[in-house]
């Protein structure tokens, strides 16, 4: 995984079902390096910028979960396929708090969690809606100022914070490695979570299960999972190369292009 794969772009339920069992089949020889069961990865395909019709395809070929980076238009999908009542979106992008409203809508799941004032928008929203929500924490994990999320060192104080919002859910920790073609570089920011987890799992306030990693995308979801991944959010690698580059959806990130 440590070359920049070419994705052909998914056009049938043929191709996903193709691709998807290539995935399946990448992290189930992880599993196997790691000493894992690959029961306890969960693979989230990303769809963002994949139009409807794509994702009918996909859907047809057995996915029932989508993660989306931008909340407006997970929430356009969701509306566009609301005949597919056991379809879940995954919110795993950046929120501000004037868009929380949406998210408590709609999304099953939000796992950019990174500060209270977002929680609290949250939590309040999705008791005027009588739903619940699963969130993980962002951490980030790569020390690069442009990248979202939580320093390590302030998550324990912002776990300790969680309780007061009963209708957040909280599962684990979410991370974006840094973007590199180099394992060295990427595997410290896995193994980073991983400890990171393991000690707030200790000292989680009751009622907070800091349990599950969300870690690793089409670059890197192998060496993720040999660090202990339980969600594996993978875009390209399913649905086919993204024309736009990857500085649009991590504002700063001007230097990567698209990995093609
Ligand atoms: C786009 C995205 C992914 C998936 O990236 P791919 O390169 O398409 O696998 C994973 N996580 C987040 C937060 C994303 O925005």
């Amino acid at each position: 995984m440590t070359d920049s794969p070419a994705y052909p772009t998914a056009t049938s339920i043929d191709d996903f079902r193709r691709n998807l069992a290539r995935v399946r089949e990448h992290i189930a020889a992880a599993c196997q390096r790691a000493g894992r069961d690959p029961a306890e990865v969960r693979l989230l395909p990303v769809s963002k910028t994949v139009d409807e019709a794509r994702i009918r395809l996909a859907y047809a070929a057995g996915c029932r979960e989508l993660g989306e980076n931008k909340v407006q238009e997970a929430h356009a999908k969701w509306e566009a396929m609301a005949d597919l009542p056991d379809l879940r979106w995954a919110v795993i992008g950046h929120l501000q708090t004037n868009k929380a409203k949406l998210v408590a809508r709609f999304a099953s799941e939000f796992q950019a969690l990174d500060s209270l004032r977002v929680a609290e928008a949250l939590d309040r929203r999705l008791q005027a809606e009588g739903r619940a929500l699963d969130v993980f924490v962002q951490v980030n994990t790569s020390n690069e100022a442009s990248k979202f999320g939580l320093p390590p060192e302030q998550a324990a104080a912002f776990v300790r914070e969680l309780p007061a919002y009963s209708s957040l859910r909280v599962r684990g920790l979410m991370t974006l490695a840094l973007f590199s073609p180099d394992p060295a570089l990427v595997r410290p920011c896995f193994v980073r979570l991983r400890e990171l987890r393991d000690r707030l799992r200790q000292e989680a306030p009751a009622g907070i299960a800091i349990d599950e990693l969300s870690m690793g995308m089409s670059g890197d979801y192998a060496l993720a999972i040999e660090e202990g991944a339980t969600t594996v959010r993978v875009g390209q690698a399913i649905f086919g190369a993204r024309a736009l580059p990857d500085s649009h959806y991590w504002p700063g990130l001007a230097s990567a292009g698209p990995q093609s």
